[in-house]
This record gives C-alpha cells, sequence and structure tokens, in this order.
C-alpha cells in the first residue's frame, strides 16, 4: 500500500524503533505512548482492521498474539500487559493497518476509556 504509514514503517521509508522482526511481522515503539511499555505488533502483509480479516489470516492473528505475549515476557512485563486492538473510527483507531497495541509497566483501568 503506497500511502500507508505502517506500510511505509515496514519498508523502512519511515523509521521507528523497531523491537521485534519475523517473517510475519514486525513491532515497533509507538511515537505517542500511553504507558512506560507501548509497543505497536503490526502484521507485514496490509489488511486495514480486524474487522477486514478473514478465515484465511486465522494464523496470522494467532502469530501476531504469540509475538505480543512473547514481547510481553522479553520486555519484563511480568506484573500484567493489555492488548488491544483498536477497530475502526468510533473505537479509537487512527491508523488504517491492523495493529495490535502492547501497553504494560502501569496499573491498567478497566474499563478502558
Ligand atoms: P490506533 O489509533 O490506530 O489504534 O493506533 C495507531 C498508533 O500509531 C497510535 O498509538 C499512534 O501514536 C501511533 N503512531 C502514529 N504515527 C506513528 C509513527 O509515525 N510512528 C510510530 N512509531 N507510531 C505512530
Ligand atoms: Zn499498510
Amino acid at each position: 500500500m503506497l500511502d500507508c504509514l505502517f506500510c511505509k514503517i515496514i519498508q523502512r521509508s519511515i523509521s521507528a524503533k523497531l523491537v521485534f522482526e519475523d517473517n510475519d511481522a514486525v513491532a515497533f515503539e509507538d511515537i505517542n505512548p500511553q504507558a512506560p511499555t507501548h509497543v505497536l505488533v503490526v502484521p507485514k502483509k496490509h489488511v486495514s482492521s480486524l474487522a477486514e480479516t478473514t478465515d484465511a489470516d486465522v494464523v496470522l492473528l494467532g502469530r501476531l498474539q504469540r509475538t505480543a505475549a512473547a514481547l510481553a515476557a522479553k520486555l519484563g512485563l511480568s506484573s500484567g500487559f493489555r492488548v488491544v486492538a483498536n477497530n475502526g473510527r468510533g473505537a479509537g483507531q487512527t491508523v488504517e493497518h491492523l495493529h495490535y497495541h502492547l501497553l504494560g509497566g502501569r496499573e491498567m483501568k478497566w474499563p478502558p476509556g
């Protein structure tokens, strides 16, 4: 996708602080962190949102969540962490390339705002 911010980060035409990369995904620090640890786990394949995924993406979605859990362990979030996918403008999605937020390092409130 030519005009997608996260595709540009994946292609390295925009820089980001990468913390993980494999064949399917990258993870990098959020530019506007909402917690001491705030990492975005992003599939290399462009899919605009969770709602746009299909059954063909089931394995990919599982990998993204496992990546988030493995990163939480690697980053020392032993007291807890949150994994969030905002879907659609009304839920706060601002970048239309599927991503999971991995948040930790502070007490998390429920329900989220
Ligand atoms: P959303 O609002 O779509 O759920 O999450 C998009 C996230 O991307 C936001 O938390 C925002 O701070 C982050 N973000 C937006 N632009 C950039 C950027 O250029 N670089 C990085 N690293 N994060 C970004
Ligand atoms: Zn994209």
